[in-house]
């Protein structure tokens, strides 16, 4: 049995099957979002009692909830070793919102350089809150969707001194690459530029350490959100150096944020108040700065190796399911604990849904908001995807995810496989079963 399984709440929930029965629910969509911890459960029901206004109040309850809100600052540092001095942890709603905020905050300071260096790898999140403020480039992926340096080399030249930042993903949510930030952090720095990467599925999963200084391999900005990381959604953050803050106009603006406020004029806060307006989301930051004080005591280390080993098992005994196509790479490159695949016959669609109604196994399937990237892993154009949209008789192409967390266990991936196994061999009872005109569901 896995030693953390115990750590997550409702693993052992029930959920219904199409036959009316029902199963202990597995939970392979880590990646979109992962069940709490327990020890967050606690503290948030024993913060509650003292959860009260934060930062002006000068009630004991106020200034007991302040110290928790600002303490979380310095254990979020730590968890990925920002600078003390030099970063700020701006909280946030989560990793859109931290990459929209940081592409507000840096085109106001364009220094000449207009050019965002992007990839074809990243989540929409990553890509669109770039497009109308610099001029955006996709740095280009492989046949097997892998990163590629060389192209990234040749951008970097290309564009020479017009890059403003790099802005990568830690991990793909799609194939689960782990990028080298590190080594591209070196070559963006020696164009001159930034890099930011976004760690939506990097942090979760293993050790990040945002400085280098030395060998310039540091991490100028990142961002990622507590709901993939054991506590609830709505808390998030972005992580930079805050004297870029401190000469930007917040990108929200209101209550909080200000000194003082005239008519005429307005005298902000430092960083990372100034960038916080609003009342925050105080029981949110205490669950996120939770889940972080448990990843970090379990070790991020041992989190990555279990994720490993499930991955190996799980894609072990995948491979040899019939008619089953991966997507990318599995075992070729570092990975976080994603498997993306389809079963030939079987529409991604219907793929997931069978998982779910015989076999109580939640799945993600479609684009999982990487669009480009999906194209180009199956294989479409933009002009035939565009097409399938305005085609409302198309069944529109995608992939079907697993994604685990470090609480799922071997026993989750044996049923996994044995359905899987079932369908490869029994495709048309199970199609009838659930989809067109003698099936139950209809699913598109
Ligand atoms: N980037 C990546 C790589 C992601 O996987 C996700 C979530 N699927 C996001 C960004 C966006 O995260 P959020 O929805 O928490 O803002």
């Amino acid at each position: 049995k896995n030693k953390y399984r115990d750590m997550v709440v409702g693993v052992n929930a029930k959920v219904p099957l199409d036959d009316g029965t029902y199963i202990t629910g597995v939970n392979f969509d880590n990646a979109a979002t992962t069940p709490p911890f327990y020890s967050v459960e606690k503290e948030v029901r024993d913060f509650l009692p003292w959860y009260s206004s934060i930062h002006r109040g000068r009630g004991y309850k106020s200034m007991l909830s302040t110290e928790a809100f600002e303490a979380g600052r310095d254990i979020i540092k730590r968890f990925v070793n920002a600078d003390s001095k030099r970063d700020v942890v701006i909280y946030t709603k989560n990793t859109t919102d931290s990459i929209n905020m940081l592409a507000s905050v840096l085109s106001q300071n364009k220094d000449g350089r207009d050019v965002v260096l992007s990839t074809w790898m990243e989540h929409a999140s990553n890509d669109l809150p770039w497009r109308d403020k610099f001029f955006v480039d996709y740095v280009g992926v492989d046949k097997f969707g892998r990163l590629s340096l060389e192209d990234f080399e040749a951008k970097l030249k290309k564009y020479k001194d017009r890059i403003r930042l790099v802005s990568v993903t830690g991990a793909s949510n799609v194939t689960g690459y782990i990028n080298d930030i590190h080594k591209m952090a070196v070559m963006a720095h020696g164009s001159g530029a930034q890099i930011h990467v976004d760690g939506a599925q990097l942090v979760p999963h293993m050790a990040v350490d945002m400085q280098d200084f030395e060998s310039a391999a540091h991490i100028d900005y990142l961002s990622f959100s507590a709901h993939k990381m054991y506590a609830p959604y709505g808390s998030g953050v972005l992580i930079g150096p805050g004297a870029v803050f401190e000469n930007c106009l917040p990108y929200s603006q209101g209550g909080s944020i200000i000194k003082l406020v005239t008519h005429e004029r307005i005298w902000w806060e430092e960083p990372p108040q100034k960038n916080e307006a609003g009342s925050p989301n105080l029981i949110g930051t205490v669950a996120m700065v939770s889940a972080i004080k448990t990843l970090s005591k379990l070790g991020m280390d041992n989190a990555f190796s279990q994720e490993k080993s499930l991955l190996e098992y799980a894609y072990n005994k995948m491979k040899s399911i019939p008619d089953i196509k991966f997507y990318g790479h599995p075992g070729k490159q570092e990975m976080i604990g994603v498997i993306p695949f389809n079963m030939e016959g079987v529409h991604h669609s219907l793929m997931s849904a069978i998982l779910s109604y015989e076999a109580g196994i939640a799945v993600r399937n479609g684009y999982f908001c990487s669009h480009p990237y999906c194209e180009k892993l199956l294989g479409y154009s933009p002009k035939e995807m565009e097409e399938l949209m305005n085609d409302p008789d198309s069944l529109f192409p995608g992939i079907v995810r697993i994604s685990f967390g470090l609480y799922n266990d071997y026993g989750e991936i044996d049923r996994l496989v044995y359905i899987l196994n079932r369908i490869a061999v029994n495709k048309k009872y199970y199609i009838d079963k659930y989809n067109g005109s003698r099936g139950r569901y209809n699913i598109k």
